[in-house]
């Protein structure tokens, strides 16, 4: 068993440390939030009141923060980087979905010191971190992938090796550019069927039989009340932010502008996502599209 430091406790974070506790590692936590905090000393993890505090004495630190500028602040640039604190020897897991660039700079400037720094974004959403049955997509040499890789199944079932640093939020990248547009299009459908008069449950059980079947259609609705415990059915609350959504769409349009793939589909998903964002949903949970294709 080993002692972790896991900073950033939000909606994935949260349940991600539990698991781990579960799992029955030390766990010492530290969120910017007391009550995120405050949730995972109930689940067993013991509080830090600092991240350099969180990852004193630990073999492994996982960080599970929004966006690049919070994982470049907390490791490089912030008052207290902890590119300065962790110990000798300690791996450095980053699950936060971050453009790769940033992932490959920050693993570089830690490898020029002697830190191993990896790339671990997850997918699966809230139901899977609290379940423990994540998908990691690893952007790591062999070796540390080998050494993460015990750490990351107290938290998922899936764990992929995408190729070396940067792989892992390349991997995620394109995942969540084809999550958007699936959404987006599982919420036209089922908006076009229930203004013609189906029932969204009958249409969405059709479609999961058919040739429409996907992931949204599976496990996250987006009309309320087809499915019970997901974000569409308590008014779009917990899951995954629409903020974030717009984050990610961004990473990918950066991305193909930099490698020059086409991703014309993704273009209109980020612009559905912008302008739906636009009408002061950034925090909802991104399921809630389907609201932009419906009338007042
Ligand atoms: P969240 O906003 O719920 O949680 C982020 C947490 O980080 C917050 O509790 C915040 O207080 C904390 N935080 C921010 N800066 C910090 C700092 N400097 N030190 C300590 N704590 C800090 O976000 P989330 O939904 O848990 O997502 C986290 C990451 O995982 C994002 O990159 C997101 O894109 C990705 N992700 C989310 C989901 C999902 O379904 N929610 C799924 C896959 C990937």
């Amino acid at each position: 068993m080993a002692t972790i430091g896991f900073i950033g406790l939000g909606n994935m974070g949260g349940p991600m440390a539990a698991n781990l506790v579960k799992a029955g590692h030390q766990v010492q936590v530290f969120d910017l939030s007391e009550v995120a905090v405050d949730k995972a000393v109930i689940a067993g993890a013991t509080a830090s009141n600092s991240a350099v505090a969180a990852v004193k004495g630990a073999q492994f630190v996982i960080s599970m923060l929004p966006a690049g500028q919070h994982v470049e602040g907390l490791y490089i640039s912030g008052d207290q980087p902890l590119f300065d604190a962790v110990e000798q020897g300690v791996l450095i897991i980053d699950s936060s979905t971050i453009d790769s660039e940033t992932a490959k700079r920050v693993a570089s400037l830690g490898a020029a010191r002697g830190i191993d720094f990896i790339d671990a974004p997850v997918s699966g959403g809230v139901g899977a971190a609290t379940a423990g049955t994540l998908a990691f997509m690893v952007g790591a040499t062999e070796s540390l992938f080998d050494k993460a890789k015990p750490i990351l199944e107290g938290m998922g079932i899936k764990i992929f090796r995408a190729g070396d640093s940067g792989a892992g939020q390349i991997a995620k990248c394109c995942n969540n550019m084809m999550l958007a547009i699936q959404m987006a299009g599982v919420s036209e459908a089922l908006n076009m069927g229930v203004i013609n008069g189906l029932d969204p449950k009958v249409l969405s059980e059709i479609m999961k039989q058919s040739s429409g079947n996907n992931w949204p259609l599976q496990v996250y609705n987006p009309f309320p009340n087809v499915m019970p415990d997901v974000p569409s059915s308590k008014g779009y609350q917990g899951g995954f932010a629409v903020d974030l959504m717009y984050k990610d769409l961004g990473l990918a349009m950066d991305l193909s502008q930099q490698c020059g793939a086409p991703t014309p589909m993704g273009a209109a998903a980020r612009s559905l996502y912008t302008l739906h964002r636009s009408k002061g949903t950034g925090a909802l949970d991104f399921s809630s599209i389907l609201k932009l294709y419906q009338a007042d």
